[in-house]
């Protein structure tokens, strides 16, 4: 099954079909997934669901620690977001009011 999604050839559990690659919307991100034509079942791409799982988290707001390295602050993320996040990647930080700031990740490979 694992090695069918990688592939991108999953079979439908039910009527033994390949299924076609599709694109879902979930929440307000999309989603890579595979549907069955005959009978309507949906498979998410694990990464995509996992990717998705925590936007969800991150719009209703979660709460992040600062920590001190070497007297720098930093804000740790829980280990989950290592899917979203990755080492040496660049995030802008922008203040929008005061101790209120915007995070966007920089551009990058989709992988
Ligand atoms: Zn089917």
């Amino acid at each position: 099954m694992k090695k069918d999604l990688e592939e991108g050839k999953p079979i439908c559990i039910k009527c033994k079909k390949t299924m076609k690659p599709v694109q879902i919307k979930l929440g307000t991100i999309n989603v890579r997934a595979w549907k069955c034509s005959k009978c309507g079942e949906e498979i998410l791409h694990p990464l995509d669901a996992e990717k998705a799982l925590l936007m969800a988290k991150l719009r209703k707001g979660i709460k992040l620690k600062v920590g001190i390295l070497n007297k720098a602050p930093y804000v740790r993320f829980p280990k989950g977001f290592s899917k979203l996040l990755r080492k040496g990647e660049t995030v802008s930080l922008t203040a929008k009011a005061p101790g209120q700031f915007f995070m966007r990740i920089d551009e990058r490979e989709i992988e």
